[in-house]
């Protein structure tokens, strides 16, 4: 239900704010057209003294009117100015995880792109499981805002309900998931490494008590059912080619105004050879084995050698032998590159969850019983001071031969 109370002083602010033009000014106090309305709050963030309120109704369960389940489409932004405007990595890794869900749901799988325009979404999306593309285009999208986004999509689940949806764990997906299921008063699953349909509920796993359990999350009384999941944990299903999926432009109007929060300056910092961890093919990462700052260089100088990025476990960060952005695991970065390299670490399992899915591990400890063996194709057993620098050596004399 939503109200005008008497606290309105006829401002008018409300009014270009409603994405949906639902407000009109009757004799100097606003007015909501309730067969309009899609109880977005775009309204409400702007009313300068609170005159508008909105309240759900939680009480009833028939979820029969939610059906889908959906992807947030996420893009490069000029943090990553190679790719800036592409679609993010991690798209395609919840559409291909989606795309399971929705199979044993027997739903359609949608992507929610918010973009300045039309770059082939149907296809490019399509080819990568999704039945529907629901789109809407603004010049307001080129650069993310956590008020314009979630006003937007706010109005996209109000009107089309989704059963599911599903955002990466991104800084923009952690910022702008929590905004709506706030709004929207449903749960939030934060981190997910796993997804499943049982009993027509969505089952959210993550780890728990510092990566010790698992922990299976249901959220039966609200919809839709929301869940963050970490990039690189997912992955992505080889695409349909000549897939094409349905495009559906949505017509949501979006005031500039409803941006509070102006970006005034970026500051860029890239990883090693301008590479982002998360999006590496080629990591090479130390352990507290490494023993100290000077001796982890040569971690450093293999991973250039390879055309890789250095990784570190928590110890070698807590170390001070490398920064955190380059922390590899659950309190770190989940990575998923084509080769990863360890040494000196123990394989402790808040570090597994986040490289286990790399396609080949290499591992390198002088304990027979580390840990990291476990999920290690390769098991190299000695002195990581030693290997490391004969390993470089060899790599050089083949580039030279
Ligand atoms: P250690 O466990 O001390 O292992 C050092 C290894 O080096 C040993 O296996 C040893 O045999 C080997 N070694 C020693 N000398 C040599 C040598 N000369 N040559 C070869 N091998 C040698 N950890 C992470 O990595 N990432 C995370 O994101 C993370 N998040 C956490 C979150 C929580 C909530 C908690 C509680 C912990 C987290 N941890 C994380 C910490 C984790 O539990 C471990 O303490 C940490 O991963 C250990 O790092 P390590 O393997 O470098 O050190
Ligand atoms: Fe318009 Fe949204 Fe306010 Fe409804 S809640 S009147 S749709 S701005
Ligand atoms: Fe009234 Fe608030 Fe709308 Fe201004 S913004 S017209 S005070 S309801």
């Amino acid at each position: 239900m939503i109200e005008v109370s008497v606290k309105c002083i006829g401002c008018t602010k409300c009014v270009p704010a409603c994405p949906f033009g639902a407000i009109a000014m009757v004799s100097k106090k606003a007015v909501i057209n309730l067969e309009a309305c899609t109880f977005c709050g775009a309204c409400v963030q702007v009313c300068p003294v609170e005159a508008i309120s909105i309240t759900r109704e939680v009480s009833s369960k028939d979820f029969s009117s939610y059906k889908g389940v959906w992807v947030w489409v996420e893009f490069e932004d000029s943090t990553n100015l190679d790719k800036q405007g592409e679609i993010k990595k991690v798209s395609y890794e919840l559409l291909s995880e989606g795309r399971k869900l929705a199979d044993q749901l027997g739903q359609d799988l949608c992507a929610v792109a918010l973009s300045d325009k039309n770059s082939n979404y149907e296809k490019v999306l399509g080819e990568y499981g999704a039945d529907k593309v629901y789109l809407v285009e603004n010049a307001e999208f080129v650069q993310y805002n956590t008020d314009i986004y979630s006003t937007a999509i706010m109005a996209l689940i109000n009107r089309h309900k989704p059963a599911v949806f599903l955002f990466g764990a991104t800084v923009k997906g952690r910022d702008l998931a929590p905004r709506l299921a706030a709004a929207l008063y449903v749960g939030l699953t934060a981190d997910c490494t796993g997804l499943a349909i049982r009993d027509g509920l969505l089952i959210q796993s993550r780890p728990a008590f510092g990566g010790n359990i698992m922990a299976d999350i249901i959220a039966p009384n609200s919809r839709p059912q929301m869940s963050t999941v970490r990039p690189n944990v997912m992955k992505i299903s080889r695409p349909v080619t000549g897939k094409i999926a349905i495009l559906i432009r949505e017509d949501i109007k979006i005031d500039k105004n409803l941006r509070r929060v102006k970006i005034l300056e970026r500051k860029i910092d890239e990883n090693q050879g301008g590479v982002k961890i998360e999006n590496a093919n080629i990591i090479v990462s130390g352990g507290r084995g490494m023993k100290n700052k000077e001796k982890f260089k040569i971690i450093e100088e293999l991973a250039q050698t390879l055309g890789g990025v250095v990784g570190a476990s928590r110890a070698a960060v807590d170390l001070g032998f490398k920064e955190k952005s380059h922390q590899v695991g659950q309190s770190g970065t989940t990575v998923s590159p084509r080769l990863y390299l360890a040494f000196g670490i123990s394989g402790a399992v808040q570090h597994l969850v986040g490289m286990k899915t790399s396609d080949i591990i290499i591992a390198v400890n002088k304990d027979p019983n580390a840990s990291i063996f476990s999920v290690a194709k390769y098991a190299v057993i000695g002195d990581a001071h030693e290997i490391a620098p004969k390993l470089i050596e060899a790599l050089r004399k083949r580039k030279k031969g």
